[in-house]
């Protein structure tokens, strides 16, 4: 069962550092525990530069996705841009499945992401 942050929550999650600059597990603003994990990707098929974020906890289970203009020179891993076009679509077909294959993703060490500033 996935619920969404709070709007108060979400604006915690957008203070102190950011998550391409510390992309490590941090606090969750729901729950406490140190279990909120970030996803970002580049849809392919965007008209524009974007960025889309995948934010969870691991405890509560917690989530907040979010579309937002790729900065500027951002450069960062997918650990997904290997996967087939097919399955990357079953993949995403559900929000739940999705978070927990993210999160089985962080437990093997293919997430957090590297983010470089160009
Ligand atoms: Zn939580």
């Amino acid at each position: 069962m996935t619920g969404t942050f709070s709007a108060d929550e979400v604006a915690a999650l957008t203070r102190g550092e950011s998550f391409f600059a510390d992309p490590g597990e941090r606090e969750c603003p729901a729950c406490g525990e140190r279990r909120l994990r970030a996803y970002f990707t580049t849809p392919a098929a965007a008209r524009r530069p974007t960025l889309v974020s995948y934010v969870w906890c691991g405890a509560c289970d917690k989530f907040v996705g979010t579309r937002a203009k790729h900065p500027e020179g951002l450069i960062f891993s997918d650990p997904l841009a290997v996967l087939p076009a097919a399955e990357r679509r079953e993949l995403e077909r559900t929000l739940t499945g999705f978070l927990a294959h993210l999160d089985a993703l962080w437990d093997r060490g293919a997430l957090p992401q590297t983010f470089t500033a160009a």
